[in-house]
């Protein structure tokens, strides 16, 4: 099959949470398993750009209402990723640094999506499978559905992929004019709330839906920031499938971004080289358990309750544990968690920023990795610490609900609470540190959470199922029942 991946993101070109590590990694696994899976993405002012060299493929010209542009679409030379990476130019409004949170993202993303359906539409020969991903690229749908100019391509199947529901890139009905003349009997399919949202289209018209885990599908008949009554309506085309992680790049055996690498065996003497680099560089205790959060400083992941839930643990559990946050978002948040910093007698201290290798280091020396999320479609957080030996402690939620099990349970092995509330991580913390008394017991806890399977292979087939399942069936010559062979037996 020939699947192509239209995304915002994409690890290592850019990246600003999961979606970027998804989308980096599942088409490698599609291509290992005999397929090929492409990617599509714009064209921002990266490093990854400037360091690789590129073929342009295509040049063309389209436009958003009366903005005219052209667009380059180029392809990285050599396949480095271990897919075919092609990036949209759009001169004026994708090449930028950022990823997100420019005034005109709305204009920016319609016209990447508008890029790319013009360019497939030229196209000699059609990919078996488009896969959208999030809201971002949530009118590929629609536009090959019900767009004048690209309904040639509605017979290709499409999936969307819903990593956060929580953004649905709605805006008011006076953007309609950006997208290409369209049928308008089907305004229904990009309304929803007399809004138009990318999201709720691309939910109607994708041919499949699929959330990065089971049981965040569920929560969001309950509670999907105002889309509940369309994920109960399109209940039968949705499916929950759990992300994996790149063995590849989240291997402590031979992660590029730390120095003492370690495996099953070794796990105990590697963590405590790692904790030690930790502990020097931000003035903490090494002796003391510690118990790290990583993540954007966003309501969703609770960030909001961290400086209560810290000063709380430390107050009614004791300054028996170091805590150590890196994360950047709300300011209030930020500046709560740098105000905490006076307090600190060496257990407590904060990163505010986006530092890809600190990430690793503490991974990789930490003892408990924090997540209280309110909200979490998948979480890889949690995953990459357990395949780094670092217990996490999570909220029951979404996917963390489906990857973590409690310690205290049969065959558990992490810490897991019910509320993003200060009182329930203050009693996990708690836990935590009694926990790490037993020291034996972390040992086995960690050699057991490292060989846990969260790789990408098992969910990659559930993917490839699920596109089998869209693709119209063999001619009937090939199966040998034209002739009535099957059937005459
Ligand atoms: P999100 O909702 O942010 O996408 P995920 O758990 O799916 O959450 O993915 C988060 C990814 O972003 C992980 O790879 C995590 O290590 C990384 N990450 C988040 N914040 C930071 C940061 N401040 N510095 C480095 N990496 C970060």
């Amino acid at each position: 099959m020939e699947i192509i991946h239209v995304s915002a993101e994409c690890y290592p070109v850019a990246k600003a949470g999961g979606l970027g590590d998804v989308v980096g990694a599942m088409p490698k696994y599609q291509n290992k398993l005999g397929h090929i899976a492409k990617v599509v993405m714009p064209m921002y002012k990266t490093k990854f750009l400037s360091d690789n060299s590129w073929d342009v493929v295509h040049k063309g010209r389209t436009n958003i209402g009366d903005y005219w542009f052209d667009y380059t679409i180029i392809k990285e030379q050599t396949n480095k990723l271990g897919f075919d990476l092609y990036l949209v130019d759009i001169n004026g409004l994708l090449d930028r640094e950022k990823v997100y949170g420019y005034d005109d993202d709305i204009q920016r993303f319609t016209g990447f999506q508008v890029a790319v359906v013009d360019w497939m539409s030229v196209w000699e020969h059609h990919p078996d499978i488009i896969h959208v991903h999030d809201h971002h690229t949530g009118f590929i749908p629609f536009m090959i559905k019900h767009c004048y100019k690209y309904q040639h391509l509605q017979n290709i199947p499409t999936v969307l992929t819903i990593h956060n529901a929580q953004y649905q890139g709605a805006m008011g009905w006076e953007m309609s004019y950006l997208l290409p003349p369209w049928d308008s009997w089907k305004y229904g399919m990009l309304d929803w709330n007399n809004n138009i949202n990318p999201l709720a289209s691309a939910i109607k018209c994708a041919w499949k839906v699929t959330t990065v885990s089971k049981s965040y599908l569920e929560e969001m008949k309950q509670s999907a920031n105002g889309l509940e009554a369309l994920f109960e309506y399109e209940k039968g085309k949705c499916v929950g499938i759990l992300n994996g992680i790149d063995f590849h790049v989240w291997d402590p055996a031979t992660d590029t971004y730390i120095e003492d690498h370690f495996t099953v065996p070794d796990v105990k003497e590697g963590k405590q080289k790692s904790k030690r680099l930790l502990c020097e560089r931000f003035n903490l205790d090494e002796e003391k358990p510690l118990i790290v959060f990583i993540g954007r400083l966003v309501g969703e992941k609770g960030a909001d309750i961290l400086p209560g839930a810290i000063s709380d643990s430390f107050y009614y559990v004791g300054r028996k544990m170091s805590f150590l946050i890196l994360g950047s978002g709300f300011p209030e948040v930020e500046d709560q968690l740098n105000g905490l910093q006076r307090l600190s007698q060496n257990d407590y201290s904060v990163y505010i920023g986006y530092n890809e290798a600190l990430s690793h280091l503490m991974y990789a020396g930490a003892d408990f990795l924090l997540m209280p999320s309110r909200v979490e479609p998948c979480g890889l957080n949690q995953m990459y610490a357990m395949r780094y030996g670092t217990i996490p402690m999570v909220r029951r939620t979404g996917g963390l609900r489906d990857t973590v099990v409690d310690y205290g349970e049969k065959d558990g092995y992490g810490i897991v609470y019910n509320w993003a509330a200060v009182g329930d991580i203050t009693q996990g913390v708690w836990r935590a540190v009694d926990l790490f008394e037993d020291q034996e017991k972390v040992g086995a806890i960690r050699k057991q959470m490292m060989q846990l399977d969260f790789s990408w292979e098992h969910s990659v087939q559930q993917y490839l199922d699920l596109y089998e399942s869209l693709l119209p069936l063999p001619p009937l010559e090939e199966t040998g029942e034209k002739d009535g062979k099957l059937h005459d037996g």
